[in-house]
C-alpha cells in the first residue's frame, strides 16, 4: 500500500505532514522530492546504503559517423545536433530513450552511463526511510523516483512527493492507492490544491484534504472540497510553537498535542484506506 503526500506548490507543510504521518503511523517513509528531499533532516535516519542512478546516454564514435542525420532527425528531445563537422550530443537534453542508438545503420553510436544522482535508505529506529537525490544541474527527477519507487517492499509506504504538479509528482502518484492533498486556507491554496486534484482524478487515485496552518475559518477549501467530492481529513493549526520546532528541524510528533493530531489524522486515514493492522 502506498500513500502520496501531494501539495500544489511548495511551502505548504507537505513534508511535515508526511514524515509526522509516517511516524505515527509506523510506516515506510519515502522522499520522492528529489530536488530538495529535506525529510531526512526531521527523521535523521542512520543511513545503510547508497546507490548511484544512471542513465543511458548515446556516445557517438565520430570514427565512424557518416553525418547522416538520422539520429538528430529521430531524436524526439533535440538532444542531438548535426550543426558543423560532427553530430553534438547535449546529454541533459537526452531521455535515454535510444532511438539514435537503433537508428544508426553505421554502428557509430554505443550507450554510456551516466550518474544523475542516488537513491539512499537508512533507518529510525525500525521505521525504513528512503529518498532520491537528483544531482544539482540535472534536469530529470523521474528516473530518480522510478527507482526509489522499484526498491520498496511491500507494506505501508508514505510518499512525499514534490511540491507541484509536475512529470515527478505525476511519477510519484502514479500507482499509489491514496492521496493525501496538504493546502492551506487561502486563494492561493485552493488554486494549488486544484493543480494538486487534477493530477490524483486523472490517475484515478482517491484522496483527501488536509488542511495546514488553519486559522479558523478553512470555508475556502471546505467549499471546493465539497464540490470537488473530495473528504477533508484534517485541521493542522497555524502555531508560531510548531513553526520554530519546524525551523530546529524537530518532528512535531515529539510534543503531545501535536502527536494527538497527527494520531487523529493517522486514525482518518486508516478507516479510509481500510489499514486494519
Ligand atoms: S545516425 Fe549514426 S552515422 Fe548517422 S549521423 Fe547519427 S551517429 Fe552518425
Ligand atoms: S537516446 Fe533518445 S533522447 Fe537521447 S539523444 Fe538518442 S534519440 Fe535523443
Amino acid at each position: 500500500m502506498k500513500i502520496a503526500v501531494l501539495s500544489g506548490k511548495g511551502g505548504t507543510g507537505k513534508t511535515t505532514v508526511a514524515v509526522n504521518l509516517a511516524t505515527v503511523l509506523a510506516c515506510r517513509y519515502v522522499d520522492c522530492d528529489v530536488e530538495a528531499p529535506n525529510g531526512f533532516l526531521f527523521l535523521q535516519p542512520t543511513v545503510e546504503s547508497k546507490q548511484d542512478v544512471l542513465l543511458q546516454v548515446p556516445e557517438i564514435d565520430h570514427a565512424l559517423c557518416t553525418r547522416c542525420q538520422e539520429c538528430v532527425n529521430h531524436c524526439q528531445f533535440n538532444a542531438l545536433l548535426g550543426a558543423g563537422s560532427r553530430i553534438n550530443l547535449f546529454e541533459k537534453l537526452c531521455h535515454s530513450c535510444g532511438l539514435c542508438t537503433l537508428v544508426c545503420r553505421f554502428e557509430a553510436i554505443k550507450e554510456k552511463p551516466r550518474v544523475i544522482g542516488y537513491v539512499e535508505y537508512g533507518k529510525r529506529g525500525q521505521q525504513e526511510c528512503w529518498r532520491g537525490v537528483l544531482t544539482p544541474g540535472e534536469p530529470m527527477g523521474v528516473p530518480i523516483i522510478d527507482a526509489l519507487k522499484d526498491k520498496l517492499a511491500d507494506g505501508w509506504s508514505m510518499l512525499d512527493a514534490p511540491p507541484g504538479s509536475s512529470c515527478s509528482v505525476v511519477a510519484t502518484a502514479i500507482d499509489t492507492d491514496f492521496a493525501i492533498l496538504v493546502t492551506e486556507p487561502t486563494p492561493f491554496g485552493v488554486h494549488d490544491l486544484d493543480m494538486a486534484t487534477q493530477v490524483i482524478k486523472k490517475l484515478g487515485v482517491p484522496g483527501a484534504i488536509v488542511i495546514n496552518r488553519s486559522v479558523g475559518d478553512d470555508r475556502l477549501i471546505e467549499d471546493y472540497a465539497a464540490t470537488n467530492g473530495i473528504p477533508v481529513i484534517g485541521r493542522l493549526p497555524f502555531s508560531l510553537g510548531a513553526a520554530q520546532a519546524i525551523a530546529r528541524g524537530e518532528l512535531l510528533v515529539q510534543l503531545p498535542k501535536w502527536r494527538a493530531r497527527f494520531e487523529e489524522l493517522g486514525n482518518r486515514v486508516r478507516e479510509l484506506v481500510g489499514w486494519t493492522s
